[in-house]
């Protein structure tokens, strides 16, 4: 059997099928590339730009660019760090992410890119959204405040639940997660607490109700690994 193509992420050499992404190739190899909106079991949408790599000195999203022999890839280049914690920054202030007391926190991706990266401060002035709560359904809460609009519920609910629950509505700093009901709450829409849409959320957005806190601060899986060490999705 001949062995697989191979490309060259910060020259380390790695094995891809084809069709696959850099990204995709890059997980099965145990590579990190930094991510928010990308999950290994959905089809990537390219969104956030977190995963943004350089080829060529062209910058692409390595979630939707297709791994081809002979590529050589940057990943780890502190201009390329440098402006993903510009992204996540910038995440930061549109939202009200306010980690000391997120039921999220340790177990938040936003939280865990940002210890990654080297954050230390927000950068740019917080806008401080006045999004509506919808705290109307029994078992789900959703802070919209706390969105950073991945899309992740959204292909979630449509692909894995079967029920089309999401979508993202608005313009601009007014973008926000819509719901699929009739009164546009959740309380009248087809969501369920055991829903992939609820717990595939990588931030505090939408979460379970009457769980908060089960596993104590302190235990949660970024509270003492690196993002890089413990990735959510491999
Ligand atoms: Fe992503 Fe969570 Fe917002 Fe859905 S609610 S778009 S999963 S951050």
């Amino acid at each position: 059997m001949s062995a697989p193509p191979t490309f060259k992420l910060d020259g380390r050499e790695i094995p891809f099928q084809p069709g696959q992404t850099i990204m995709q190739a890059a997980q099965d190899a145990g590579a990190y590339i930094p991510h928010l909106c990308h999950h290994r079991d959905f089809a990537p949408i390219g969104s956030c730009k977190v995963c943004s790599v350089r080829i060529k000195g062209r910058t692409v999203t390595s979630c939707t660019m297709p791994a081809s022999e002979g590529l050589e890839v940057e990943s780890e280049a502190p201009d390329i760090n440098a402006d993903r914690q510009r992204l996540i920054q910038m995440l930061f202030v549109e939202g009200n992410h306010h980690c000391p007391f997120c039921e999220k926190s340790g177990n938040c991706h936003l939280q865990a890119l940002g210890y990654h990266l080297g954050m230390h401060d927000t950068h740019f002035v917080h806008e401080y959204p006045q999004h509506v709560v919808d705290a109307s359904h029994p078992d789900v809460l959703l802070d919209r405040s706390r969105c950073v609009l991945c899309e992740l519920c959204v292909r979630a609910s449509r692909e894995v639940d079967g029920k089309n629950v999401f979508a993202i509505g608005g313009r601009g700093l007014k973008t926000e997660l819509m719901i699929n009901s009739p009164s546009g709450q959740l309380k009248d829409s087809a969501v369920a607490a055991t829903d992939r849409a609820v717990s595939i959320c990588p931030v505090g957005a939408l979460m379970p109700k009457r769980h908060g806190f089960v596993i104590p601060i302190g235990q949660r899986p970024y509270d003492h690994a690196d993002i890089a060490q413990k990735p959510e999705d491999s």
